[in-house]
């Protein structure tokens, strides 16, 4: 017992109290969970809860407005290094000038002055249930996903890591020192659903009670967590022209993350033809995405990997390690 209380005590990391975070919905102006839950909490002026000052923004207002993912570009590609330092010219589109805004605003990305956490509210026509999207793993969002996946029994929690380099790093989340995005579906896009908006909100607050209970000095114990690594992502199979000749096939249809083996159906052609899987075993997500008909994916595929993480708490004023 000595030993292994030991061995805990030395795997226990300190990190600096997280003051500021910024919630954000609307950066796709059809998804609209996250933006009526900024727009609710604007209009209760929540700006601060505890020790963490909170910043609400609906970052895509045009879009929203219009209710549609974008107006001239996707806002959530927008934010890698080359795009987010290119000169604004009269021919650059709606979603980089404001890119550019919301980086001055809520960055610089990888600057000091970046706010702590960003959390930017994001649906998905998939049967993804609740997921955390994220580049880099952190110990801070590994806590947070535990916390909200152990809190949580209405949905499955699970996380996705996308391994990009930060520079190359296009989703707004990356503009925070630290961030990630919370999809949560299956929600058409421009509708609400209750069941919906309730997970989103209660994985929103349960962020801001761990952000407390980190703040005012509390210990969260490490362990192990299971991530979703993309690995590849398909595309539909289509015509000499580019028309697609099949849907995703009824076996695969919102079986998000349930793992596909070579043999699988996938995809069924309008001439009622049944096409297979052929490859390694693989988690799929995103599956039947409606945005991502533009981007030519049907699907993407994940391995799963587990990681350790350590225990967590705040650094105490003064205090070197
Ligand atoms: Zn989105």
């Amino acid at each position: 017992m000595a030993n292994r209380a030991k061995k805990s005590q030395m795997e226990r990391v300190s990190v600096p109290p997280l003051s500021s975070v910024a919630i954000c919905g609307g950066t796709h102006g059809n998804e609209l969970t996250g933006l009526y839950i900024v727009r609710e909490m604007q209009k209760k002026k929540i700006e601060k809860v505890g020790s963490v000052s909170i910043t609400t923004i609906v970052t895509n207002p045009r879009a929203s407005e219009a209710g549609r993912r974008y107006i001239e570009m996707d806002l959530n590609r927008c934010f890698t290094d080359v795009l987010l330092s290119s000169p604004i010219t009269e021919s650059t589109p709606y979603e980089l000038r404001r890119a550019q805004e919301l980086n001055a605003q809520l960055g610089p990305k990888g600057s000091t002055d970046a706010v702590d956490l960003l959390i930017d509210l994001h649906n998905t026509t998939a049967n993804m249930g609740l997921c955390l999207i994220f580049y880099t793993l952190d110990w801070i969002t590994l806590h947070i996903y535990k916390y909200i996946q152990n809190k949580m029994s209405s949905v499955p929690v699970r996380v996705i890591q996308l391994e990009v380099p930060i520079s190359d790093a296009y989703a707004l989340d990356s503009v925070g020192k630290r961030g990630f995005a919370i999809e949560v579906g299956p929600q058409p896009n421009g509708v609400l659903r209750a069941d919906i908006f309730n997970m989103v909100k209660e994985a929103v607050d349960l962020t801001l009670e761990w952000l407390q209970e980190f703040n005012s000095g509390h210990t969260f114990e490490g362990g192990t967590v299971e991530a979703y690594t993309l690995v590849k992502s398909v595309d539909y199979p289509r015509d000499s022209a580019g028309k697609i000749t099949a849907a995703i096939h009824q076996d695969l249809q919102d079986n998000d993350f349930k793992l596909l083996r070579s043999g699988d159906p996938i995809f069924l052609t309008f001439a009622g033809e049944t096409l297979k899987y052929e490859g390694e075993d693989l988690y799929p997500y995103f599956v039947n995405e409606c945005a991502y008909y533009e981007k030519k994916i049907a699907f993407h595929l994940a391995m799963k990997k587990t990681y350790s993480f350590p225990s967590i708490c705040a650094k105490k004023d003064g205090e070197t390690a």
